[in-house]
């Protein structure tokens, strides 16, 4: 679907870009979002497993690792690799799998392909079932990775953290949790992981609604029917079902409503990106044929192509990739012109890439969408990384069902809800059922969205210490928090299209400090402050090109449109080389032995 774009075209894009950006900007940010109360309070607990009484522990452990999703469970089988056996996995919900432990709405599934989504895959004999996969398969690819790396073992579920204290005297992590135990762990890996806090949209009267309603990520099955796999939500047949929200929760589970839902009423502020899915099975005799070592250098291959460099080919060949593959091929169209190797030359090839990627996506609306103004009202008017790009077949082909209406806010978001339904510009829509799709927190304090705080040396807090920003050694050590390792990604390879190949990489430097402070008898490790200072300074300095566009629409990638602080920026940094060029360093420095800017205590 190519569009050729003049000079004049690309100049009336920026000025519609900036008008519904305009429209969109409130001073709130991300104060317009509401911590789930009243009626919502029960949004963190766990619908799927009743919790299993037993004795509370009082106990010493080797490495406790907190959070059981891909981070946890990734750290936790690079340590087993590593030989350190006493691991001790501890998560507020009832198994393994994180954010798809929690996400069961229907139509989940993962961005991402599996070919390098799925951590292990080598080392658990897992073969995807098509090139991006359903969120029960991805569920069930987490617990295989926690029996193959005897995970499950001494795990503690439904067990929430309340408090982490080091004590200096013990060279040990206190750790009390809701159950009433008291751990004491030597090493202490956080991986609590992005977008699994989930947040209510301000809307006034929100609490006052009288029918039944649930956030996508506690999906209340015993009142829609249907199942995770996708099976006819048919308890929905005579219902009006209202959903608020169109991100990329809501792309994949619209048309699931549509397909069962009396009347379905979409309520939307920002239309999202939809680009094309184009899934397919997997083929297990071609899966058979590949050599061993094959899922480093997919993933390895996937991040140069989708950070813009260069690779003999695209093994994944998706959306990701096609976007950066075309700025860089522009990038080179543009020097080879004459034009030089700098920020300038790489915003133009970025800007003009995007124009013909955006162009063609709302050129596949007017190609999907019957109805003209319900095409009108579903075509995204910004760049296409200002939001979270989706990916989707039904999508939009939804909205061609004469149940499923549209109501477009115009950017304006949902004016009110009452008792018994949603109030936008003046109409009443009445609802029996609201589905809330509004998102995560993104943004707020470390021991906000983690639910606790970890305090180091000396009584001091982590959410204290990173008032004004994240400060860390990798990403993964901190200053004044000994044996503690951040698993995560920010100051680190910050790889965000393929959040699991940063725990996969940065699991085996993990491994690899524990296993030398094991072998020489230390009993703690920690960064020393200049190193730390030196990582901050060289992460901060120089920052990678196409971050913070003042263009953008606003949202959770660009701090809901408000000014980046500089806590945002310590927050949002990675290597300036980029995702590869992190992984790279990170192996070099673990393999050197020397492990540089960390002390070992003995
Ligand atoms: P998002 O934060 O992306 O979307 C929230 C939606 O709620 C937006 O459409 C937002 O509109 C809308 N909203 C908020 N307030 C109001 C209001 N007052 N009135 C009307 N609408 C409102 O949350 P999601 O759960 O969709 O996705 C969160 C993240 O989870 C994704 O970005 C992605 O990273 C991840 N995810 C990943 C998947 C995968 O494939 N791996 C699948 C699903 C999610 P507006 O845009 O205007 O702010």
């Amino acid at each position: 679907m190519s569009v050729q774009l003049t000079e004049a075209d690309r100049q009336a894009l920026r000025a519609r870009y900036r008008a519904e950006r305009d429209k969109r900007l409130r001073g709130d940010g991300n104060g317009q979002y509401l911590e789930p109360s009243g009626r919502y309070a029960n949004l963190h607990d766990d619908t799927y497993t009743p919790v299993v009484p037993r004795e509370s522990l009082n106990t010493d452990v080797h490495v406790l690792v907190i959070g059981a999703g891909f981070g946890g469970l990734v750290i936790g089988a690079r340590l087993k690799q590593a030989g350190i056996s006493d691991v001790r996995l501890i998560d507020k919900a009832g198994d393994v799998g994180g954010v798809w432990y929690w996400n069961r709405y229907p139509g989940a599934m993962c961005d991402t392909a599996a070919m390098v989504y799925l951590p292990l895959m080598e080392e658990t004999g897992t073969v995807p079932s098509a090139k991006y996969v359903p969120a029960p398969e991805i569920h069930a690819h987490a617990r295989r990775i926690a029996e193959t790396f005897d995970l499950y073992r001494g795990a503690l579920f439904s067990t929430g953290v309340k408090s982490i204290e080091w004590d200096d005297s013990l060279s040990r992590y206190i750790v009390h949790t809701d159950r009433g135990d008291v751990l004491r762990a030597k090493y202490l890996c956080a991986g609590t992981g992005p977008l699994h806090r989930a947040k209510l949209p301000g809307i006034p009267g929100i609490h006052s609604f009288e029918g039944h309603a649930f956030h996508t990520s506690r999906w209340d099955y015993s009142y829609t029917g249907g199942d995770p796999k996708g099976a006819l939500m048919e308890n929905l047949r005579d219902k009006r079902v209202g959903i608020i929200g169109t991100g990329a929760t809501a792309v994949q589970c619209i048309p699931h409503l549509s397909r069962a839902a009396g009347e379905l009423y979409v309520f939307q502020r920002t239309p999202s990106s939809i680009d094309i899915r184009n899934n397919h099975p997997i083929d297990p005799q071609w899966f058979a044929t590949l050599e061993p070592g094959w899922q480093r250098k997919w993933m390895m291959n996937f991040t140069v192509l989708q950070t813009l460099g260069f690779a003999e080919e695209d093994l994944v060949k998706d959306g990701w990739t096609d976007i950066s593959i075309r700025i860089r091929d522009r990038m080179v169209e543009l020097v080879k012109a004459g034009g030089t190797v700098g920020p300038e030359t790489l915003q133009k090839a970025y800007e003009d890439s995007d124009d013909e990627k955006m162009s063609e996506i709302r050129a596949r609306v007017d190609a999907i969408i019957g109805d003209e103004r319900t095409a009108a009202a579903l075509k995204p008017w910004y760049r296409q990384l200002c939001k979270r790009p989706c990916f989707h077949d039904e999508y939009l082909q939804s909205f061609n069902n004469p149940n499923t209406h549209l109501v477009d806010t115009d950017g304006k978001g949902v004016e009110r809800i009452d008792e018994r339904g949603v109030w936008v510009a003046g109409k009443h829509y009445p609802i029996d059922c609201l589905v809330i799709a509004s998102g995560f927190e993104v943004g707020t304090t470390y021991a906000r969205r983690s639910g606790f705080d970890v305090v180091g040396r000396g009584g001091l807090a982590l959410s204290e210490y990173w008032r004004d920003g994240m400060r860390s050694l990798h990403g993964i050590h901190v200053r004044g928090f000994p044996n503690l390792f951040i698993i995560g990604f920010t100051q680190g390879a910050n790889q965000i299209a393929n959040v699991p190949q940063n725990y996969v990489e940065n699991g085996l430097a993990i491994a690899d400090v524990i296993a030398r402070a094991e072998r020489i008898g230390a009993h703690r490790v920690e960064p020393t402050q200049s190193a730390q200072d030196e990582w901050i300074t060289f992460i901060t300095s120089n920052q990678r090109g196409l971050r913070g566009n003042p263009d953008c629409t606003p949202g959770y990638y660009n701090n809901e449109g408000q000014p980046i602080s500089q806590s945002d920026m310590f927050n949002g940094s990675g290597h300036p080389g980029g995702p590869v060029a992190f992984f790279e360093f990170l192996d070099a420095w673990r393999n050197t032995g020397e492990f540089a800017g960390l002390e070992f205590s003995t």
